[in-house]
């Protein structure tokens, strides 16, 4: 196995704990693979990345992104095809994304060089943490945030850069319900809801509590100002199917630009379905719903890949999806998979094979 670097210095675990992972039942994010990577930042510079065992590190308490948040994530996946060959899915873009995200938190930007090789070299010395067929992946979660100590509220001046990875299997293992937010909102027009900034996800917890409570398992976020248009869902974008059209709110500085989504509007305007990248009211999604126009919504990201939503609620009233034959969202979800598990011509250019 070549995981010789130049770039990084490697510690190869001497105690896998593969053996003790049941891969039929994982619960999603919970197990570890053996390998990380960390990088730290300090006197204005990323220092060497370090691949080491996955474990503990210690922090004090004072560690700022403790008390002011600075901290930025990304979330990806790598797939195994039947000859064991481990694939990337467009990872410059969560490369991309998440130099985004850390200058909107005035964090430094990563060398991509660095990334891509800590990305390949957990890879392949974790490559047995991948499992084939449809479904499985290992879910990869690189994550800065700032270290420096002291309690002041300034920007950090160090920071570490991590990259840890956890076996998946479907996000979630049936459609979901789901609730139209009318009081509380993800972000704000200037604020951090394109980035992934963790205080994002911290902040939609309690309302989405709120929403379980009347067995919704997301909240649709609204845009603040009105609640008007429907916007993202938990760590999703959302799609509606209303006749033979798809629609698809737009991003902006509130919305994430998810992977996903562009890739499914891709491959919809491949397949010759019309999508409409617009504003989409919560007016005219209740109407679409009420005279049978409205076929389908699910939601598209990573660690779901496509759900489809059962149905939603909006003020007290609850509103079913019909059953549709040829369902985008599955024949959508069919073909993006069977590109990540190079099952499928990869016409766009996405897989990036390890
Ligand atoms: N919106 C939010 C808020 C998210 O956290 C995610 C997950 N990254 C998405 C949408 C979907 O993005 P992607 O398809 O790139 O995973």
């Amino acid at each position: 196995m070549e995981t010789q670097s130049k770039m990084i210095e490697i510690t190869k675990t001497k105690n896998s704990r593969i053996n003790e992972v049941d891969f039929d039942n994982l619960s999603f994010g919970k197990v570890c693979s053996d390998h990380m990577m960390i990088c730290d930042y300090k006197d204005g510079k990323w220092g060497t990345p370090q691949v080491l065992p996955y474990g503990p590190m210690p922090m004090e308490p004072s560690s700022k992104v403790f008390h002011y948040g600075q901290a930025v994530f990304e979330g990806m996946k790598a797939f195994k095809d039947e000859d064991g060959k481990v694939w990337l899915f467009r990872p410059e873009q969560n490369f991309n994304r998440i130099n985004i995200s850390a200058k909107r938190l005035a964090i430094p930007e990563f060398p991509k060089e660095y990334f891509f090789e800590a990305l390949e070299t957990i890879l392949k010395l974790d490559k047995d943490w991948i499992k084939p067929g449809k479904g499985n992946s290992l879910y990869i979660r690189p994550f800065v945030i700032g270290t420096e100590n002291g309690v002041s509220a300034s920007p950090s001046s160090e920071y570490r850069f991590i990259i840890i990875c956890c076996p998946a299997k479907a996000y979630y293992s049936s459609p979901v319900k789901v609730t139209i937010a009318q009081q509380y909102s993800r972000s704000a027009d200037g604020g951090v809801g394109f980035a992934k900034a963790a205080g994002n996800y911290a902040a939609q917890f309690y309302p989405t509590n709120l929403a379980k409570e009347k067995g919704y398992q997301q909240v649709i976020w609204t845009d603040a100002n009105t609640h008007e248009y429907l916007e993202e869902c938990g760590t999703m974008n959302v799609f509606f199917r209303v006749g033979d059209k798809l629609l698809t709110a737009p991003t902006n500085d509130r919305i994430l630009d998810g992977i996903t989504r562009k890739s499914i509007i891709a491959l919809a305007e491949d397949d010759g379905v019309e999508v409409e990248v617009r504003r989409v009211a919560v007016k005219e999604i209740v109407e679409a719903a009420k005279n049978g126009e409205l076929k389908e919504v699910f939601g598209a990201g990573t660690a779901a890949t496509i759900v489809p939503f059962l149905g939603f609620d909006f003020n007290e009233e609850y509103y079913e999806l019909p059953k549709v034959e040829n369902s985008y969202g599955s024949k959508f979800k069919t073909k993006l998979q069977d590109i990540q598990y190079n099952m499928a011509e990869d016409k766009f250019d996405w897989r990036y094979e390890v």
